[in-house]
């Protein structure tokens, strides 16, 4: 490589060009109806997204448009530093303005669940599911995003948060399998397609929350709120996935895109 360049840029510009790599969205829109998670009255709450006018092409502006927006860390497509729990508070680099770019744009594995999901709507994702997947896909590397495909995205604001008396049923990973991507394998982050990255029952797992305490706890990244992953290879797509580089952010919504290579016609 040395004085000579690497033509890898290239072979990708070409292959965008010709649509033989694609780019996928798997973010929601921003939108005051999209729903947020919902916490027990006695806590704080997250925020939607909130747009107000400043001005368009009126006397405000007469010739721009534009709007101040608000809305929590946690707001829609949205990513999880591991400064989000309290399990990852003292770890370096735990916010998002601090987490290393590299981090954002890297391999992605998507366990498919969604059959499973649409049986059951508390479907915990287990080790054994996971190694029966790596038994068809291979291994999952060390350094991947893990996604969770659920099609929980297809749902409407009701059922997509699914709340019931004893709080929220929607799928997730058990504390084993957190343990597992964890130990076993060092993913980078771990993502879903409901609101949080832990199931819906997941207060009453132990630990607790499982998904934020153990990923979090180990400097482990987050991602919820995706849509789209129907659209994705099991291996061998990229995500890109840059948070806002919010001082000391806990968080950020965020546009969620992958490259993803087409088979050849
Ligand atoms: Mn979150």
């Amino acid at each position: 490589m040395k004085g000579e360049k690497c033509n890898t840029l290239a072979a990708l510009a070409t292959a965008m060009s010709s649509g033989e790599v694609e780019t996928v969205d798997l973010t929601h829109t921003l939108d005051s109806d999209f729903p947020v998670i919902v916490l027990p009255p006695e806590f704080g709450q997250c925020a939607p997204f909130r747009a107000e006018v400043v001005s368009r092409y009126d006397e405000r502006g007469p010739g721009w448009y534009w709007q101040n927006i608000s809305m929590c860390e946690h707001t829609g497509t949205h990513f999880d530093a591991p400064i989000h729990w309290i399990s990852g508070k003292d770890l370096p680099n735990a916010s998002v303005d601090a987490i290393p770019a590299t981090a954002f744009v890297r391999p992605v594995c998507v366990i498919d669940c969604s059959k499973e999901c649409a049986e059951n709507e508390d479907f915990l994702l287990t080790p054994e599911f996971i190694q029966a997947w790596e038994k068809q896909h291979g291994q999952i590397p060390a350094g991947d995003w893990v996604l969770l495909r659920s099609d929980w995205s297809r749902r409407s604001s009701a059922a997509y948060l699914n709340m019931r008396e004893d709080g929220a049923h929607s799928p997730g990973p058990s504390a084993d399998a957190v343990k597992f991507l964890v130990e076993e394998r060092d993913i980078l982050g771990f993502g879903t397609e409901t609101v949080g990255t832990d199931a819906g029952q997941a207060a009453h797992f132990s630990p607790p929350y499982p998904a934020h305490h153990l990923f979090h706890g180990a400097g482990k990244y987050g991602l919820q709120c995706l849509r789209n992953l129907d659209q994705l290879p099991p291996t061998g797509a990229i995500l890109v996935c840059p948070p806002l580089k919010i001082k000391n952010g806990s968080g950020s919504p965020l546009r969620v895109l992958a490259l993803v290579e087409r088979a050849s016609k």
